[in-house]
């Protein structure tokens, strides 16, 4: 009974990965888990005092459905001042970043459109695509050059029916960070064909080497660009579900009837503690990213130590993306490590086909636990 256009999508990968890892956990198995994309931190103080200070004015009705202003505003003056995104208070939908991006595969992508991106991606970009019956186009990426994806395959692959460039930096599942260079000429290639970018700049906050700059903010592409992004990296917000849409105001209009038809609006006393997190202090923010560089180091250490295994060291966001020398199917590697090692990590293969030979580590967790964890992985490998 189940419709045509979600026959053939799977679940999420990574959410998938995470609902199993709950259950192993909850029967009492003891599991490192290096699968889910999200901080092991608690949300900082502050801003918890300021929802439950929300709460307690009983601010917990409806609220616009872009958001409230102070929430629409402040993220505004941060992109202006952090990514030179000339943006204001209208210019931004709040929203939780994974309805942005479907939001925006629904209100601007017919049947047959094409969208290019980079291969491997994040797990969910290919279904919004074809929930919208559009087409991905996959250009693929290589270990060899740190996963930077090459805009001369991105102008080859333009047709007529081409509509979308997605690019995420710094990337999920690979960590690389875009060069500017290489931003400029994914601009030119998007205005040149007049195609739209949507750039899921989640991660932008957490980044180790070289510097986050947004498309959105050169010459000619504000009006051309969905700009996502949100807290939950950043702050370590990933149950909060507050993120947004930063673009021009008529395409805010179109995705803000969608929101209107969907969830109205987004949690009323989330949005008001919001305003906490990026006008208040920032130092935990900062905390974390030097915490997960540390990780990170530590990670790449550690791998570089075992037999069997590539990485790169990757610029931003939390994931490693090893490629490992084993001749066997990435989800079969990610299956068994779960069942015999007891450490669960997502298969290359769920982020496009230029992910098998590689798992994604999502080191966003304790020193120890990584410790523990790859002394685990270093032993199957050694085992298999
Ligand atoms: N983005 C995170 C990840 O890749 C969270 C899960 C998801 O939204 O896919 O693990």
């Amino acid at each position: 009974m189940v419709s045509e256009r979600l026959k053939n999508i799977p679940a999420s990968g990574t959410v998938a990965i995470s609902n199993k890892v709950s259950r192993l956990k909850a029967e009492g198995q003891d599991i490192i888990s290096f699968s889910m994309g999200e901080p092991d931190f608690t949300t900082p103080a502050n801003i918890v005092d300021a929802c439950i200070g929300s709460l307690n004015n009983g601010f917990t009705h409806y609220t616009p459905s872009p958001g409230i202003p102070e929430l629409r505003r402040a993220v505004a003056e941060t992109a202006l001042a952090e990514n030179k995104i000339p943006c204001r208070g209208a210019n931004v939908l709040i929203t939780p970043t994974k309805q942005a991006i479907f939001m925006a595969c629904l209100a601007y992508l017919d049947p047959g459109d094409e969208v290019i991106l980079p291969d491997p991606a994040w797990v969910s970009y290919e279904a919004c695509i074809r929930l919208a019956g559009a087409v991905p186009v996959f250009i693929p990426t290589k270990f060899e050059e740190e996963f930077i994806v090459d805009p001369a395959l991105i102008e080859a692959a333009v047709t007529p029916k081409t509509r979308m460039i997605i690019i995420n930096s710094p990337s999920n599942p690979t960590g690389c960070v875009l060069p500017e260079s290489v931003l400029r000429q994914i601009a030119s290639i998007a205005v040149r064909y007049d195609l739209l970018v949507l750039s899921d700049e989640i991660y932008e906050k957490v980044i180790y080497d070289g510097e986050h700059i947004s498309i959105a903010s050169f010459p000619d592409m504000f009006d051309r660009t969905i700009t996502v992004s949100g807290l939950s990296k950043t702050y370590a917000m990933t149950g909060w579900r507050i993120g947004w849409a930063i673009a021009s105001e008529e395409c805010i209009s179109n995705l803000n009837k969608l929101q209107s038809h969907s969830i109205s609006c987004c949690v009323s006393f989330a949005q008001q503690a919001s305003v906490e997190a990026l006008k208040g202090r920032q130092d935990d923010r900062c905390r974390f990213v030097r915490e997960f560089k540390q990780r990170r180091d530590l990670a790449i250490d550690l791998i570089t130590e075992m037999k069997g295994l590539d990485v790169n060291s990757p610029q931003g966001a939390f994931y490693l993306f090893p490629r490992y020398e084993p001749d066997i199917k990435s989800a079969v590697l990610a299956t068994r490590l779960l069942e015999q090692a007891h450490v669960a990590v997502t298969p290359g293969s769920a982020f496009g086909p230029a992910g098998e030979g590689f798992f994604r580590i999502s080191y966003a967790t304790s020193e120890e636990q990584i410790r523990v964890g790859f002394e685990r992985i270093k032993k199957f490998l050694a085992d298999l």
